[in-house]
């Protein structure tokens, strides 16, 4: 099956999830983690409809994000100090964001570029050693300091859920709903009104539950661009 035919299944597989969520479709952002493609399989996919695309290295950015006006490009992966102004130059959306020092240089890099920085604020809802995030019970500090930062806007939370557990994932989903909830309350006076608007949660196998649990927007690759992948 080809990129194009994969791309427009999934896609309509989201929006069929989405009804009987009774959510509507347009409220779910797809975007096609290219991070094991290269430009050609990216312009597959673009031809398809897709226009959000996900990268988790900076120099994946660096090659892919200039080759289509009209995409918007996700920064998933780990943050490294000496690589934020190239991350800062070529993300929409920064969704791995959980740590003050890096926020700072974010807000720096993003002043000198004549940009705001919109973040996603990355938690470790399951607590396993092998997952980077914010503690939940420490993401409320994070979400203050950036509010204290005029480059960077916070659009909300990213999580990853544990492997191979449908269900647990759905309970990891659904703790991050709430915690996104908390924390937008909490600052029921930020004039923003996409501040802690985005549930950036679900991926190939556990999309489906993060659609149920209230995700804005799913990562996914292999579903898209990996042949092999059911
Ligand atoms: C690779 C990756 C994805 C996509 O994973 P698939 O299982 O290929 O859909 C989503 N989010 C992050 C942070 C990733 O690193």
């Amino acid at each position: 099956m080809s990129i194009e035919t994969r791309y427009r299944r999934l896609e309509e597989e989201i929006a069929k999830a989405c009804m009987q969520a009774g959510r509507d479709p347009h409220e779910v952002a797809l975007v096609a983690v290219s991070k094991t493609v290269g430009a050609d399989e990216v312009s597959e996919a673009f031809a398809a409809g897709a226009r959000n695309f996900g990268e988790n290295r900076p120099d994946g950015l660096l090659e892919k994000a200039p080759l289509h006006a009209g995409a918007t490009w996700h920064f998933i992966g780990n943050i490294q100090s000496r690589r934020i102004g190239d991350i800062v130059a070529h993300a929409d959306l920064v969704h791995s964001l959980f740590e003050e020092r890096h926020a700072d240089k974010i807000d720096a890099a993003a002043r000198a570029a004549g940009k705001v920085q919109d973040v996603l604020i990355e938690v470790n809802v399951s607590g396993e050693a092998s997952k980077s995030g914010r503690a939940p019970d420490e993401a409320a500090l994070l979400v203050e300091h950036c509010l204290g930062l005029a480059n960077v806007r916070v659009r909300g939370l990213m999580t990853m859920a544990p492997q191979g557990d449908l269900a647990g994932a759905r309970a990891c989903f659904e703790l991050l709903h709430t915690l996104r909830d908390e924390l937008k309350a909490e600052h029921s006076s930020c004039e923003d009104d996409r501040f802690m608007h985005d549930l950036s949660m679900g991926m190939s196998e556990d999309w489906r539950e993060g659609i149920a649990a209230g995700a804005t927007i799913v990562r996914i690759g292999r579903a898209v661009f990996d042949d092999a992948f059911e």
